[in-house]
Parts: structure tokens; sequence; C-alpha cells
């Protein structure tokens, strides 16, 4: 029997030190949710899909209500999300006006026969399937609109690395990966984009191999950091690969990771699980925040080197 898991990111870049509380205390209650949902009898997609729609509605991460903007002032979001049972997936792309993009990536995955839905045809099967479609401009931010306002004054191109005289609003896309004691595992991932994207962009949150894969033969894994950067090297993929040929979930991690950065001069980060439940936290940012739950243990961190970790008191 394996060790059950839950492990959850808030999103990699540079991190202002203002924002590191409120993604600490974001991670640690969403790896807490998810981990609850696991044990009292969910599935491994049940706990990462609880995981993620807790930070979508969280203002804190860049997903759902509080994601950041393109340029035309309008939030379009990417999910994903994997069971490593069947490899079954499903993904949108530009995704407007759902407050919880994971719950209806997951209805794509089980409703639909494909794997990947944009635009109007994502919103015409939400409607399909009674998702309630918000007003338009629900989900638009003060803090997103400042943050593009911010970042139209600099210009440059779009990223995630955000100074904290920047753009706070931009950093935060979540995942999580969970692993059950069968060893099975899935992945769900959600995003706002980065900042100062193109109307229509879709980014590797959307993209299975790129910011999600999950296979039980092997792990899963969620990506965050630069998309476009992401989609090049097939992240997640490339992480599962390395592991297939032996390396564990933490050295895939990290290597795949300082790879594609030292390549494509642009940075990300991962988190990584098992089939066994091993964990692999790694990022090229200068902060990711990140947690997880086994057992009563709580383990989180942000910086480089941070591994904090907390015995948690109530029952699960
Ligand atoms: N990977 C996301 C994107 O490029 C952004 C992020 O992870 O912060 O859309």
């Amino acid at each position: 029997m394996i060790e059950p898991v839950v492990l959850v990111h808030g999103g990699a870049g540079n991190i202002p030190t203002t924002r590191v509380q409120e993604k600490i205390d974001g991670v640690t209650k969403a790896a807490k949710i998810g981990y609850k949902r696991l044990l009292s009898g969910g599935s491994v997609i049940d706990a990462v899909e609880a995981a993620v729609n807790f930070m979508e509605d969280d203002i804190a991460f860049n997903a759902g209500y509080g994601s950041i903007v393109n340029l035309d002032g309008q939030v379009e979001m990417d999910a994903s999300i994997m069971d490593g049972k069947n490899l079954q997936s499903g993904c949108l792309g530009a995704l407007k006006d759902i407050k919880n993009p994971i719950s209806l990536a997951r209805l794509v995955m089980e409703k639909t026969p494909h794997c990947l839905l944009v635009g109007e045809g994502a919103t015409k099967f939400a409607k399909s399937q009674n998702v309630p479609i918000l007003p338009p401009g629900t989900l638009v931010t003060p803090v997103a609109l400042e943050a593009l306002e911010k970042w139209k004054k600099k210009g440059g191109i779009a990223n995630t690395e955000i100074g904290p005289d920047q753009n706070p609003g931009s950093v935060g896309t979540v995942g999580a990966v969970a692993v059950d004691r069968y060893g099975h595992v899935a992945v769900a991932t959600s995003t706002g984009g980065i900042n100062g994207k193109m109307v229509g962009r879709v980014g590797d949150t959307a993209i299975i191999g790129a910011g999600s894969y999950a296979d039980d033969n092997i792990g899963a894994v969620s990506t965050t950091g630069h998309g476009d950067t992401i989609i090049k090297y097939c992240l997640a993929h490339a992480i599962i690969k390395s592991m297939e040929k032996g390396l564990s979930a933490q050295d895939s991690t990290t290597k795949n990771i300082d790879t594609m950065t030292e390549r494509l001069k642009n940075t990300a980060g991962a988190i990584t699980i098992s089939n066994k439940g091993e964990v692999g936290i790694g990022f090229s940012s200068a902060r990711m925040a990140w947690a997880y739950q086994k057992k009563n243990e709580l383990h989180y961190g942000i910086e480089h080197d941070q591994h904090c970790k907390e015995l948690i008191e109530e029952e699960c």
C-alpha cells in the first residue's frame, strides 16, 4: 500500500515579498482540502479538483477569480485535468466567465470525446452542462487591471517574472497532483495566463504534456512559469519520461527545469508525485509556493531550499 499524498503549487515567478504569506496560507489550505477529500473516499481526481477549486476562488492566485487579464483587459483562462488510470484528460483554452475552470475541464474529460475545447465552443459546452456563465467582467479584479496598466507603461514581452514594483497581480497559476493508496495518480492545473498576453493566447496550462501529465505507470506533474517556453520543452511529459528512465521524482523535476531554463532562457516550476508517493518540487524562478499533506504532516515552502513541516492536529 502507498501512503496517499496531495501536493499543490500556487505558481512560479518573482513573487513580491508582500504576497508571500497569502500564497503560503492558500497553498497549505488547498493541500489540506485535497487530502481530506482523498481520505474521505474521494478519488485522486476528486482530490486535485477540490484543491484547485479552492485556489481558483482565492484572489491570491492567478486562476478563476483573481486571474490576470489579456491586453484587452479581459480574463481568458486555461485549465487541464488528467487521470493517470486511463490517460483520460480534459482541457480548456481562452475560457471566459466560468467560476471554476477545472470543474468544467473535468466535464470535458468525462462528457465529451475530446481533450481540448477553446473560446466560444467551451462556453457553449458549459451551457449544455448547465454550468453557470458569469456576467462579463465578474472575474476581473482591480489588481489585475492595475497590473496590466503597469505592464503597458513599462512594455516588454509577456512574462511571469514580475518585480514587487511592477505587476503584483500576475503570479500564481495553481496546480495539484495526488496519489492514492493503490498508486493511482491525477493532476489538475488552472491559470489566467501571463501578464501582457495577446487576446486568444493559450498557454501550457491547457496542454497535456506541457502544463499537466498523469500516468499511473509512472506519476503525475503540474507545471507553472513561462508557458510559451514550457510548451516548447513539453515540460510535464519530459519530467515523466526521465522518471520512466529511472530518475527519482525530485531529480527528474530539478533536472528538466534546469535544462529547459538553460536552453530556452526562461523560468518554470513543477510539482511531481510518483506512483509510489515520492514527491518532487522544483523551480528556476525566484519563488514558488507549494504544500503537501502526507498523514498528519503538512509540508510547505516558497523559497529555494525552504522546507517547513508542521503536524496537523485536527482529524482528516
Ligand atoms: N504557465 C502559465 C502560462 O503561461 C503562467 C504561470 O504558470 O504563471 O499561462
